[in-house]
């Protein structure tokens, strides 16, 4: 089973390891450094009595009786070839080997004996001295460390038993450390809990905008910002559409309720019926657009784009509807160059100008005149703009008329047959080509703006 630990645990761990391997490696440094001081201190103090037994040896060329003015005191111990020669009294007394051989010293030519619980440093020095035959002398000096080097023993020692204490300082700290440190977590994981669907106006308290929580904070308030206004877009959509729902069919309810309650002839009844089916028709159409917007807004399309003449496709829609244009009297002119091409998905494409192209002419009225110009500028970008000299959409209404049931005046609209989506599906359908939509300003009229960036390829099957 995988050992998981806390993100508080995690920390105190952590921090714990930390001071203790800083502790550890202070430590070692300071021990090191002690004792390398002290030991060349008394390193150069056995030197001195190194160099005095071997200037006496050197000039008395082994002639022991000179000796007595050293003091037997001193533990020193002269070899010939290897072949003690003489050694002190005080060698003696310590117990110290008799017999040495090349092997027992280091490179430094240094060596620790103990004796009576202290500890001596040796060292060996070679002496040559003689003038008609060579004799070579070996010098073994043994000076008692000092207090000073046994205090860097204890000194290890007490940083040694320091670690228990030291663990335990730094487990206390940590605990505080990241008590302290998980302090605004904790609000904050209070305060999202008291978060739901129906307070999502609710927002976590920025501590600190400028370390990492603050930061998350603020990441985290933007989504429920973001949030917030899906789900309100997502109630009013869902309370617009089941009024549109509701409309078409209370009436056909009461039309059926009034036919049978009064309709005394076929014809009576020829003409609820007739009404009733306009309502099925209103009913269907708007079970189509919202199926057509929902399903882009799941992501489950799979759009082709293909490189199109914008020119032909534009064309074939004033052709569909220019029979309601002209049961209007309307009239329709369109401007363009001979061709123009842009990666598009054309289906998309010719519904949004579908759609603008419609309700221009609904909301023009009879012998009215509408403009449709396409262009490309020299930078590339495309634009295409469809005018009417309809009553015009207020400027500050530009923006919304393009969300989802959102109507000028519901009358009007209503009498026109729309369902307050033509705009959305414009509006994604522009989009979905790269493009983008608004209304201008113009003289008179409403003018619908399209435009579309220079380049605007696309691949030719991309899945959005
Ligand atoms: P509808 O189906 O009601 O026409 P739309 O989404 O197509 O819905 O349009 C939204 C609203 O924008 C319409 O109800 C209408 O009030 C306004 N509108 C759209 N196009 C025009 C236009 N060319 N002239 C004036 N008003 C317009």
């Amino acid at each position: 089973m995988k050992l998981v630990l806390s993100f508080r645990t995690q920390l105190m761990l952590l921090n714990t390891l930390l001071v203790i391997l800083i502790y550890a490696v202070a430590a070692f440094f300071i021990y090191a450094f002690m004792k390398n001081r002290i030991e060349s201190v008394e390193l150069e103090k056995l030197q001195e009595q190194v160099s005095t037994v071997s200037t006496v040896v050197y000039k008395s060329g082994g002639d022991y009786n000179d000796w007595y003015h050293l003091g037997d005191q001193k533990p020193f111990l002269i070899m010939e070839d290897w072949k003690v020669s003489y050694q002190t009294t005080a060698w003696k007394d310590l117990n110290f080997p008799d017999k040495l051989t090349p092997g027992d010293f280091n490179n430094k030519s240094l060596k620790t004996y103990s004796a009576e619980q202290h500890n001596y440093l040796v060292k060996i020095n070679f002496v040559r001295t003689g003038i008609d035959t060579m004799h070579n002398f070996q010098v073994v000096v043994a000076m008692e460390n000092t207090e000073a080097l046994e205090s860097v023993e204890k000194l290890a020692r007490s940083l040694v038993l320091g670690i228990p204490l030291i663990l335990i300082l730094a487990v206390a700290g940590s605990f505080f450390l990241s008590n302290h440190a998980m302090g605004p977590v904790k609000l904050l994981r209070i305060k999202a809990q008291q978060i739901s669907a129906q307070s999502l106006s609710l927002r976590l308290p920025v501590i600190n905008a400028r370390d990492d929580i603050g930061q998350l904070t603020i990441v985290f308030n933007d989504l429920l910002t973001r949030l917030e206004y899906t789900f309100e877009q997502l109630k009013r959509f869902t309370a617009d559409a089941s009024h549109e729902f509701r409309t078409p069919l209370t009436s056909i309810r009461s039309t059926g309720q009034v036919a049978l309650k009064n309709a005394g002839n076929v014809n009576d009844f020829k003409d609820a019926v007739a009404s009733m089916l306009e309502d099925t028709d209103r009913l269907a159409n708007l079970i189509h657009d919202l199926l057509q917007l929902t399903r882009h807004d799941a992501g489950r399309l799979k759009i082709d784009f293909s490189k199109e003449d914008l020119v032909s496709h534009i064309n074939s829609v004033i052709e569909e509807l220019k029979i309601l244009a002209e049961e209007k009297g309307i009239t329709i002119s369109f401007l363009h160059p001979d061709t123009i091409r842009l990666h598009i998905n054309p289906a998309y494409f010719k519904q949004a100008i579908r759609n603008i192209l419609h309700n221009a002419i609904k909301y023009t009225p009879g012998s009215g005149l509408i403009e449709i110009q396409l262009r490309q500028e020299e930078s590339g970008i495309i634009r295409i703009d469809i005018k009417d000299n309809g009553p015009g959409i207020p400027p500050d209404l530009r923006e919304k008329v393009f969300e989802r049931f959102f109507r000028i005046d519901n009358a009007r609209s209503a009498s026109v047959g729309g369902s307050g989506l033509g705009l959305a599906i414009a509006k994604q359908g522009i989009e979905i080509n790269n493009g983008n939509i608004k209304f201008v300003d113009s003289n008179r009229g409403a003018t619908c703006r399209m435009v579309f960036p220079a380049n605007s390829a696309q691949d030719d099957s991309s899945a959005i």
